[in-house]
């Protein structure tokens, strides 16, 4: 048995003990292997998958290309209308479903709620957006000519996302593309597939009540190999993909050998400057949340901090002091700041990158460690762990995903400290703590930071969905959620009409016949 009301939270989303893993929506299909769903939290099984075939992959494939047809000709205000019953049925179980993020993934309930909270705000923002879809009217060079663009639905969406935001990445996507036009086809990561389960039913339900087709929603499950079925598929105009830059790669090159479009989300290896003109005290409580939160799992958390050497010792002894004060434990319990990391291959790799900063000449200021004993048989609870070292450490380039802050020292002038940001493969978040303008403005000048988010008096950790969301380098360019990064999932027509009896051409060619 479980605690924290989670039975009664599995049982409110209709996640059972074995799951069928590929829908078109109220339809499920039985699949091959499982995928079985332990909790980090205390090790239990939570319930399984079935995985999708190749034949269920293209049963399920030919019921969303048949949806498409019907959905990309409703007028998107309409189905702006859809999603915002989505976003309502997300409110009403917004409880279960934060509690099964929390138990399947191990992030705390608050992050949970937040994370759910995020599927709502996006919803939001995508109704609003349904009724501005805009393009641009242009003059034209010929008379009696008119000139414009827009946007129609793209097909397709193929959605591959990762462990550590097991729903949110999928409502960032779908909710535009939904009210784009588009048809969305999703694979969960295969370490929270139970999260996906609960998704589905949630959009399938309204779907339905809707009296809609089957297949605008989609669900498949399994590892990169289920993944691969789509972004090999000339029927998918479009994969948004969330995860390590390793998979990225393979993916972008994949997609791109077809000449797919894709989003890409990858790592990021995100650090915040602290200057001499820095609020200390802020600096603390951003630079540790944003290193341990989510048991330091966030493609945004803070993996280094680039302190002025002036406030260096007084940073570091305040970190120590605040990095005594964190309860890790059951991430259902309140109480507790940090919960675990996913699984035990997190934890081995946690505890290689301890090994190898130091092995690389580094120094331990918190000293880290896997925990043991009662409230920890799940075996993934660590100790957040703070190391000194140099930027060019090969384990400071690399991300590690778990909650290792590394401590970096600069000397002089702002620049010297941007130089160590942007001095990493990694471009997603960044930030600087300083009263200073001047510093400041350097920071998010051209020569600045050259993250896809750069912050002021903010950690790195914890974006709002009106902005665009993504970042540059190994990161991987894409950008999804707010501004207007609805556009990639629609595709753009520039349209010019002549409204006389002649046919002047254009560049003022003569062409007499
Ligand atoms: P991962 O790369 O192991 O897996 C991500 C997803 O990709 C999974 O669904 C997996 O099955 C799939 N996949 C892997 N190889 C594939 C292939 N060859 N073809 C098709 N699909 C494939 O990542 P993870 O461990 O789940 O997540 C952690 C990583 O995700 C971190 O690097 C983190 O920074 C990154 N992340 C980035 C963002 C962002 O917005 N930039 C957000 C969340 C997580």
């Amino acid at each position: 048995t479980t605690s924290f009301g989670i039975e009664e939270a599995l049982e409110q989303l209709g996640v059972e003990e074995v799951n069928y893993g590929t829908s078109t929506g109220t339809k499920w299909m039985p699949g091959g292997e499982t995928i079985s769903s332990y909790s980090p939290v205390d090790g239990k099984l939570i319930g399984k998958v079935t995985t999708t075939t190749r034949e269920e992959y293209e049963q399920m494939m030919s019921t969303a290309l048949e949806a498409f047809k019907a959905w990309r000709v409703m007028p998107a205000p309409q189905r702006g209308e859809v999603v915002r019953q989505f976003g309502e049925e997300l409110r009403r179980l917004k409880e279960p479903l934060g509690k099964l993020v929390s138990y399947e993934m191990g992030k705390s309930y608050q992050e949970g709620l937040g994370e759910v909270q995020e599927m709502i705000d996006i919803c939001d923002f995508a109704v609003g957006l349904s009724r501005q879809l805009h393009g641009l009217t242009m003059h034209s060079e010929r008379p009696g000519h008119r000139m414009y663009e827009q946007y129609h639905p793209l097909g397709v969406v193929g959605i591959i996302s990762a462990f550590n935001f097991p729903v949110a990445v999928w409502s960032w996507n779908t909710a535009l593309a939904w009210i784009c036009g588009d048809v969305c086809v999703w694979k969960p990561s295969e370490k929270a597939p139970l999260c996906g389960i609960a998704c589905q039913k949630i959009a399938a339900k309204v779907f339905a009540e809707n009296n809609l087709p089957e297949g605008i929603s989609c669900l498949i499950n399994g590892d990169y190999k289920v993944g691969e079925f789509m972004t090999t598929d000339k029927r998918v105009p479009l994969i948004s993909a969330t995860g390590s830059t390793r998979m990225g790669k393979i993916v972008g090159r994949t997609v791109g050998e077809r000449l797919g479009k894709s989003l890409l989300e990858l790592g990021g290896n995100n650090a915040i400057i602290v200057t001499p003109d820095a609020d200390i005290k802020m600096t603390v409580i951003g630079a540790v949340f944003g290193a341990v939160g989510t048991c330091g799992q966030r493609c945004t958390s803070t993996r280094r901090l680039i302190i002025h050497e002036s406030i260096y010792d007084k940073v570091k002894d305040a970190l120590v002091a605040a990095y005594g004060q964190l309860s890790i434990g059951n991430p259902l319990d309140e109480n507790n700041h940090v919960g675990p990391l996913i699984d035990k291959d997190a934890v081995a790799m946690y505890e290689n990158a301890l090994r190898k900063v130091v092995e690389e000449g580094g120094n331990l200021v918190v000293e880290g460690g896997v925990l043991e004993g009662e409230g920890y048989e799940s075996g993934c609870y660590v100790k957040p762990a703070i190391a000194e070292a140099q930027n060019d450490f090969e384990i400071v380039q690399h991300e590690t995903f778990a909650p290792v802050l590394y401590l970096l020292k600069y000397s002089g002038d702002v620049e010297n400290a941007i130089d160590i940001q942007n001095g990493v493969a990694q471009g997603l978040s960044s930030a600087i703590m300083t009263n200073n303008l001047r510093e400041a403005e350097r920071f998010l000048s051209h020569a600045g930071s050259d993250c896809g988010i750069a912050n002021v008096n903010i950690g790195t950790s914890g974006a709002e969905i009106g902005g665009a969301f993504g970042g540059e380098k190994d990161t991987g360019g894409g950008r999804e959620s707010g501004s207007d990064a609805w556009k990639i999932y629609m595709r753009r027509q520039t349209n010019t009409i002549n409204y006389t009896t002649e046919l002047p051409l254009a560049q003022g060619i003569k062409f007499d016949l």
